[in-house]
């Protein structure tokens, strides 16, 4: 027995973890992150995978010192709000302390493994963003 994800097969199986999909619903045309089966907006269930920019720009974000359970490596957590151009994602902000950013600055998307389990065989993986270092 395997665990079952809500995540469609054939989208399970064109996922590429480098590359950031979202959904985009064949009704009214929204794109919204991550892929839920069922359009957010109208609530139509044709979702096809789109492939999103993977820079954008920092809205917002907020800081925490005191992170839920399991997060306690990652303090202080930075959630912020990505703005892609065709979507906005709420993300945590990695490779980054809160004094390092600022509202506006690019960012990059980037994945990391954030936990495994062994006896499953699954590795977990999440999106994640950081400031966009331009190359001089
Ligand atoms: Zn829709």
């Amino acid at each position: 027995m395997s665990m079952e994800y809500s995540v469609p097969l054939y989208w399970r199986n064109r996922i590429n973890y480098y590359r950031l999909i979202g959904g985009k619903c064949k009704k009214c045309g929204r794109i919204f992150f991550p892929p839920y089966n069922r359009c957010p907006y109208c609530g139509s269930d044709e979702i096809e995978p789109v492939e999103l920019p993977r820079t954008g720009k920092l809205l917002t974000y907020t800081v925490s010192y005191n992170p839920p359970e399991g997060y306690k490596l990652q303090t202080p957590l930075i959630i912020g709000l990505v703005d892609l151009g065709v979507a906005k994602v709420v993300a945590q902000i990695t490779d980054a302390q809160p004094d390092e950013l600022k509202e506006g600055m690019d960012v990059e998307a980037v994945v990391r493994r954030i936990r495994e389990d062994r006896t499953a065989g699954l590795i977990h993986y999440a999106y994640k963003f950081r400031p966009l270092v331009k190359q001089e």
